[in-house]
This record gives structure tokens, C-alpha cells and sequence, in this order.
């Protein structure tokens, strides 16, 4: 886990800026002092999306075990965390 520097003038991107780019589909974002612009490439789009979805691609047996509001509290918990980690794992890259 890390957080990126911009590749020009070193400054930190952070974490809240990515986060905000994942919560409006994946907008570009700017550095704050030399205004580079980066994007979230697609296989980390992807990686966002599925990881954040993932409860419901469990098997159905495995969803039946729990009681369907257990099941959805812990879905939306799984989706918060997928949400807040998210900017750490994955890496933005200059928009050329
Ligand atoms: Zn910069």
C-alpha cells in the first residue's frame, strides 16, 4: 500500500483525490501543483468493479447461509471497504 507522488514535480496525489475520481467513474486527476493529468487504467477499473462486487457472485449456497439482511449489511460493508482501500492498491498513470 502507498500513495503516489506525481511523476513530474513529486507532489503527493492523494488519497482523497482518487477515491473522488473512483466515486465519479473513474475521472481523471489533476496535480494540484503542476496540473499533470492522470487516469486509472482499465484493468484497475475492472479489478474496482469486480472486487466490489464480489458478494454477489458468490455461490448461492454460501448466500442462503446467512440471513438475506445479514447478507446485505455485510455486501455493503465488503463495498465500503473494497471503496476506501481501493486508492491505495491501485496505480494512476500520466494522460498523455
Ligand atoms: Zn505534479
Amino acid at each position: 500500500m502507498f500513495i503516489q507522488k506525481c511523476e513530474k514535480c513529486s507532489n503527493k496525489i492523494s488519497w482523497l483525490k482518487v477515491f473522488i475520481s473512483i466515486m465519479s467513474g473513474f475521472r481523471n486527476i489533476r496535480c494540484d501543483e503542476c496540473k499533470t493529468e492522470y487516469y486509472i487504467i482499465g484493468r484497475y477499473r475492472l479489478l474496482i468493479i469486480v472486487g466490489a462486487c464480489f458478494p454477489l457472485f458468490l455461490r448461492s449456497e454460501i448466500i442462503k447461509a446467512f440471513n438475506p439482511q445479514t447478507y446485505s449489511i455485510l455486501a455493503i460493508l465488503w463495498l465500503i471497504f473494497i471503496l476506501l482501500l481501493s486508492p491505495f492498491l491501485l496505480r494512476i498513470y500520466v494522460k498523455n
